[in-house]
C-alpha cells in the first residue's frame, strides 16, 4: 500500500473544505487575438472569447471586481459571481475585447503595467515567443549576453527545430525538443533581469533568429489607456512598473516596483486606484505586505482556484480562461469549479 502524501491528503482536505464556502470566480485573461504561438494559453480568439461572453452573460452572474473586496458582496448574492480581469495592457483589450464586451455589457477590470501605456517595443516575452517558437528553422548555435553573462547554448542538427510544436505548452508540457528546452532555459534566465537587460537579451534573439526587430506597437498608449479608465464597464488596476519577477526581487525593490507602477498608473487614470494583480503570479510575503501598505482594496494572484468569502482579499485566486468555444467554457465553469448554475 502507498503512503498517501501529506500534502496531497492536506491540499484536498482544503479543496473539499473550500468547495461548500461560498464561491465567485475571478477569471484572468491577457490578450483577445489569433495566434499560432501560444506557449503560456494567455490568447483567446475574439470569436470564443464572444462565446465566452455570452455563456457570463446569460448566467446574469457578471459582476464588477469590487464585488471581491472587502465586504464580500460578490459572495452573499445569491448565485455564482463572476468578474473578467486582463493583465498587462495589451492594445487588443481595447480594440477587440471591449466591443464584445459592451455588447454582452459585462464589466471588466484591466490590471495595466506602468510602463506598458505607450510602449513601442514588445515586452521580453513576446519577444522570446517570435524569436523563438515562430521561425521555421532556427540557427543551430546562440550564442548571447543574459545581463552580465555571455551565454552559448548549442541546438542540436536542426532536426526538431521546424516548426510543429506551436501547440506546445511551456507551463504544462515538459519540454521535449531542443526548441522548448531552449525556450525554457532562455525564459527563466530572462525572467530574473532588469528591464534594460531585458530588452537588450530580446534584440539580441530577434535578430539572431531572423525576425524583424520591432512590429507595430501592440501595447495600448496614451489614448486607449483614457479610453478604458474613462469607461464605465471598465475598472483600472496596476501590475507594478516593469513586470519583473517579485520574488527574485529585494523586498525594498518589490515595493518599489508595485507602489511606482500603482503611483503611474493613478497619475494616468487621474484617480485612486483600488485593486492589483501580481506579474506572472509571482508573490511573496514581502509582495503582500508591500501591496497592504499601499491600502487597495485588492489584489490578485493567478493561484488557479475559485475565490470564496474567507479568502484573503490581498491574494485572491484566479482562473486563466482558455482557448475554447462556449460550450466547454460553461462546462469548465460548472464541471470544474461550480461556477455556473444548471
Ligand atoms: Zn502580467
Amino acid at each position: 500500500m502507498a503512503i498517501p502524501d501529506v500534502r496531497l491528503v492536506r491540499s484536498g482536505i482544503r479543496r473539499r473544505v473550500r468547495a461548500y464556502r461560498p464561491r465567485g470566480g475571478i477569471l484572468m485573461y491577457h490578450r483577445v487575438i489569433d495566434t499560432a504561438v501560444d506557449p503560456w494559453g494567455v490568447c483567446v480568439s475574439p470569436e470564443k472569447f464572444g462565446e465566452q461572453m455570452q455563456v457570463l452573460a446569460e448566467s446574469r452572474g457578471a459582476v464588477g471586481i469590487d464585488g471581491f473586496a472587502g465586504g464580500g458582496r460578490a459572495y452573499r448574492t445569491s448565485g455564482r459571481r463572476l468578474a473578467v480581469t486582463f493583465d498587462d495592457g495589451y492594445a487588443d483589450n481595447v480594440a477587440v475585447a471591449l466591443p464584445i464586451l459592451e455588447r454582452h455589457e459585462i464589466p471588466a477590470t484591466v490590471f495595466v503595467i506602468g510602463n506598458a501605456v505607450g510602449r513601442t517595443r514588445e515586452f521580453w516575452w513576446d519577444a522570446l515567443d517570435r524569436a523563438v517558437l515562430a521561425p521555421a528553422v532556427l540557427p543551430g548555435e546562440l550564442e548571447i549576453n543574459l545581463g552580465a553573462d555571455r551565454r552559448r547554448f548549442t541546438i542540436g542538427d536542426g532536426s526538431d527545430m521546424r516548426a510543429g510544436d506551436g501547440r506546445w505548452r511551456a507551463d504544462i508540457d515538459q519540454p521535449v525538443t531542443d526548441r522548448q528546452r531552449l525556450f525554457f532555459e532562455l525564459w527563466n534566465a530572462i525572467v530574473v533581469l532588469d528591464p534594460d537587460e531585458q530588452n537588450q537579451a530580446a534584440d539580441e534573439l530577434l535578430a539572431w533568429s531572423g525576425q524583424p526587430g520591432s512590429v507595430p506597437p501592440i501595447m495600448i498608449d496614451g489614448d486607449e489607456f483614457a479610453a478604458l479608465a474613462g469607461h464605465p464597464l471598465i475598472t483600472i488596476g496596476s501590475h507594478t512598473l516593469d513586470h519583473l519577477s517579485l520574488t527574485d526581487l529585494s523586498p525594498q525593490r518589490q515595493r518599489a516596483q508595485i507602489h511606482d507602477g500603482h503611483r503611474r498608473i493613478e497619475e494616468l487614470a487621474g484617480r485612486r486606484v483600488t485593486c492589483m494583480s501580481f506579474p506572472f503570479g509571482r508573490f511573496d510575503d514581502s509582495s503582500v505586505g508591500a501591496v497592504r501598505e499601499l491600502g487597495v482594496d485588492m489584489a490578485c494572484t493567478s493561484v488557479p482556484e475559485a475565490a470564496t468569502a474567507t479568502d484573503d482579499r490581498h491574494r485572491l485566486p484566479r482562473l486563466q480562461a482558455l482557448d475554447i468555444g462556449g460550450d466547454e467554457f460553461a462546462r469548465w465553469l460548472r464541471d470544474d469549479h461550480r461556477l455556473l448554475r444548471t
